[in-house]
């Protein structure tokens, strides 16, 4: 696999291996705030195709009318969210927690999203591209792209 890496949750009985990892970024939307309890969380991006449970089997919630997010019941933790079904006008992918990653540095944000969602008190001072909701562009048509895991 091309720069394949392996995760799971914080209990270990849910383990995944992923790879061609295509984009990474914060979140600031209610709902992972909420779900988190932080005022952030960090996602990344991978091809449905390249993302792979290799143990156990993962529960799932429906968190918006579209969208299907899967967490280990023993333990809680937060691991993955893909499109409930997947779509015909684009590339279907996996959004992931990149902190289940055996190596947690492995991934870096690359953008914002939902940044009019921002908590008023959280501030960010880096100079990563910002998008007011959640569509956003292509990462190879941003500025000063880089792989999330160069
Ligand atoms: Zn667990
Ligand atoms: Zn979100």
């Amino acid at each position: 696999m091309n720069n394949a890496f392996q995760g799971g949750c914080y209990c270990g009985d849910i383990r995944f291996e992923v790879s061609d990892i295509f984009d990474a970024g914060y979140c600031h939307c209610s709902i992972c705030r909420r779900l988190s309890g932080a005022p952030a969380i960090v996602w990344a991006s991978a091809p449905a195709r390249s993302f792979r449970l290799t143990q156990g089997s993962p529960s799932m919630f429906r968190s918006s009318e579209n969208w299907a997010r899967y967490f280990c019941s023993t333990c809680g933790c937060g691991l993955f969210g893909r499109y409930s079904v997947a779509p015909t006008d684009r590339q279907d992918f996996v959004s992931f927690n990149p902190y289940i990653l055996d190596n947690s540095e492995a991934v870096r944000p690359t953008v914002h999203i939902w940044y009019e969602s921002k908590a008023s008190y959280f501030d960010t001072i880096d100079d990563l591209p910002r998008f007011p909701e959640g569509v956003i562009s292509h990462p190879s048509k941003r500025r000063s792209w880089r792989a999330p895991w160069e």
